[in-house]
């Protein structure tokens, strides 16, 4: 049977939606919220959490249904199986009712704290994007990722140090009518300078990831993370450039 997808079309009730995908980490979420919640209070905003169970297997959902039920700032999206990253955001993205809509990593390695920079710099553009400038992951990750951004900046030429980096800040117009494909998370601020909206970087802090596993390693990135550059690529290339002249 196909599957029919209806665009929703949601209120703006908030300042802010922070989109957060989650995989298997039951124990970050509960001191993520946390951290979340006296950030965003503290800036007095106007909010909503949205953690988006990518299908895990260990306890999260349990963790996510007792927030919610002590929590009417959080809602919850529960996919029925692991579907990655770019879903994730994509159904998040969907439900949010904020004009702002923040998305962060569901590990603790991002930091709430910067919250307030990311809706001080969305004031004057359309996409902010985190730049783990001093990332705390192992050398492997850090190497191959360093390698990644040169290659993608050579390609796409978007000024971006740290594209994949799922700390960013996005105005609500910016998604509307965005189509995304599985991985394209990876390539977000290219594809929203495609689009023409004013795309910009800030430094953010990063932390090691205590507890858990990461989900991301060389050998589910590196091919596919090649053959999606190349489409990228053409997609730039062939991106609709045209203007109409005014003629009287
Ligand atoms: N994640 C997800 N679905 C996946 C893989 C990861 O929702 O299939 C989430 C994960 O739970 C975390 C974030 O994406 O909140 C980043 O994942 P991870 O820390 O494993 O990636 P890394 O930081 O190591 O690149
Ligand atoms: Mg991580």
């Amino acid at each position: 049977m196909r599957k029919i997808y209806f665009k929703k079309v949601q209120p703006h009730m908030f300042q802010l939606s922070i989109v957060i995908p989650v995989y298997n980490e039951e124990e970050n979420i509960r001191p993520l919220h946390d951290s979340i919640t006296k950030v965003v209070k503290g800036a007095k905003l106007s909010y909503e959490i949205i953690f988006v169970d990518d299908g895990s297997t260990d306890r999260s959902r349990e963790v996510i249904k007792s927030i919610i039920s002590q929590d009417g700032n959080v809602h919850p999206i529960y996919f029925k199986k692991n579907c990655g990253k770019t879903s994730a955001f994509d159904a998040g993205f969907k439900d949010a009712r904020g004009d702002i809509i923040i998305t962060m990593d569901g590990d603790l390695q991002n930091d709430p704290s910067d919250i307030p920079k990311f809706m001080d710099k969305i004031e004057h553009y359309d996409v902010v994007c985190g730049w783990r400038h001093d990332r705390k992951d192992p050398w492997v990750k850090l190497i191959s990722s360093k390698i990644a951004n040169f290659v993608r900046n050579a390609a796409l030429k978007d000024g971006i140090y740290d594209s994949v980096c799922s700390f960013k800040a996005y105005r609500r117009e910016c998604l509307e009518g965005l189509k995304l494909f599985d991985g394209m998370h990876r390539f977000l601020p290219a594809l929203f300078m495609m689009e023409g909206w004013e795309v910009t970087q800030i430094k953010i802090n990063h932390h090691p990831r205590i507890y858990g596993k990461s989900k991301y390693g060389i050998k589910n990135r590196f091919f596919r993370g090649i053959v999606d550059l190349l489409i990228v690529l053409w997609m730039k290339k062939r991106t609709l450039n045209y203007r109409e002249e005014v003629v009287r």
